[in-house]
């Protein structure tokens, strides 16, 4: 367990790496155990598990804040002022920030526990948004890894985007109507990038 009393913890890894899991369970470890005061904070753009929550695909959920997208100064400003109560600060689905996000981080970890979790790669095998950088300032990274859903035997590090069930082969490809876009983790022998 990340125990710092200040410091920055980075969860990332592919798509199915249970990565809000791991934030929501560290979370959890935080308050029950250590009785920290915790806050999570999610973008407003990630609707997948419904407004002002977190839901990890094994089954973990808990409430979060939404911030805007696009960080700012002003953001910057409030979240710095809405954690002042709190010991421990939890950020999801971090890969989708941007603006200023790098900035929010680094004015956190020097008063605050931030555990932050984020996808490492986009489709392309690219690092995704600010996360490189994010992980650049972190006192422990924690990669997690699903098993390959292709060869079932290599771990997965990357995302691979699928049309139909098939890889999608060029760069923002568009996936038609009716066609089923879906993502699986890959190993690197198995993930195929797209080509511009
Ligand atoms: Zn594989």
């Amino acid at each position: 367990m990340f125990i710092e009393e200040i410091g920055l913890k980075v969860i990332t890894g592919p798509m199915f790496s249970e990565k809000s899991g791991e934030l929501i369970h560290s979370i959890n470890m935080a308050e029950t155990y250590e009785g920290k005061k915790v806050i999570l904070f999610k973008p407003n753009i990630a609707t997948r598990d419904g407004k002002n929550i977190i839901v990890s695909r094994t089954g973990l959920s808990r409430r979060a804040e939404e911030l805007p997208e696009f960080i700012t100064d002003e953001v910057i400003e409030n979240v710095l002022e809405n954690c002042e109560q709190y010991d421990v600060v939890g950020i999801d689905e971090t890969q989708f920030f941007k603006g200023k996000i790098v900035e929010l981080v680094q004015r956190l970890i020097f008063t605050k526990r931030v555990v932050v979790s984020g996808l490492n790669m986009d489709y392309e095998g690219k690092p995704f948004g600010k996360m490189g950088d994010i992980i650049a300032m972190a006192d422990e990274v924690q990669h997690m890894y699903p098993v390959c859903s292709k060869c079932k035997k290599r771990r997965a590090i990357f995302s691979q985007r699928l049309s139909n069930g098939k890889p999608v082969t060029k760069k923002g490809q568009t996936i038609y109507e009716g066609d089923k876009e879906s993502y699986e983790p890959r190993c690197r022998v198995c993930f195929k990038p797209p080509f511009d």
